[in-house]
């Protein structure tokens, strides 16, 4: 076990304009997290990925259009998915992730076995908060966090909106503003807020 206590936050469906403060919120308090992007989001947002990699976060690959990839892709789309966003993150940042995260969860040991062959391990959520539901409220999202979380913890959020799902009056300013009050209390109980990489390879 590690010395200090140690959170993972984690951030999926980005690059977006929420991704912004959430990035100067942990900035603030020297605190660090994952961000499991999209591709097709990712390519569009080059200078935003380059940004999140050079604040120290980890980026990892959340695929490329955000498909159930258990539920619907046989193994050729699950290896599209992943490859093409690799490549992407490969491309702006000088090399691909490690880690993915299944969009939904939706992982098996078939998903995870053809993920493993591009050099991805997926990353569990231990807490994860609707914050994906337009109705979710930020206090709402810190009351489900703060509570709960423990050391050795990786809480699951969101600060973007899929591809294909997204309405006029979707946001993550929700999650944003939850962020700026979750990372202050969590630095204040002394937790170390480290990127999932770091967390899960202290557990080995
Ligand atoms: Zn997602």
């Amino acid at each position: 076990m590690p010395d200090t206590q140690q959170i993972a936050l984690t951030f999926d469906d980005g690059p977006a304009i929420w991704t912004e403060p959430i990035l100067a919120t942990l900035r603030a308090h020297g605190a660090h997290a994952t961000f499991f992007l999209i591709g097709s989001v990712a390519e569009q947002q080059p200078d935003l990925v380059r940004r999140i990699a050079g604040d120290g976060h980890e980026i990892g690959n959340h695929s490329w259009s955000h498909p159930a990839l258990a539920r619907e892709c046989d193994d050729e789309r699950v290896r599209d998915e992943l490859q093409r966003t690799n490549d992407v993150l490969a491309s702006i940042l000088g090399a691909p992730p490690t880690r993915f995260r299944a969009p939904y969860y939706n992982v098996d040991a078939r998903v995870e076995a053809v993920a493993a062959t591009l050099g991805l391990t997926h990353t569990r959520g231990d807490i994860r908060p609707p914050d994906w539901h337009l109705g979710t409220k930020a206090a709402m999202i810190a009351a489900l966090v703060l509570p709960q979380v423990e050391s050795g913890m990786i809480v699951g959020l969101h600060d973007g909106i899929p591809p294909g799902t997204r309405t006029p009056s979707g946001t993550r300013q929700a999650t944003a503003d939850a962020i700026a009050s979750i990372v202050p209390r969590l630095v204040d109980r002394g937790f170390a807020l480290v990127t999932a990489s770091e967390l899960l390879s202290a557990e080995n």
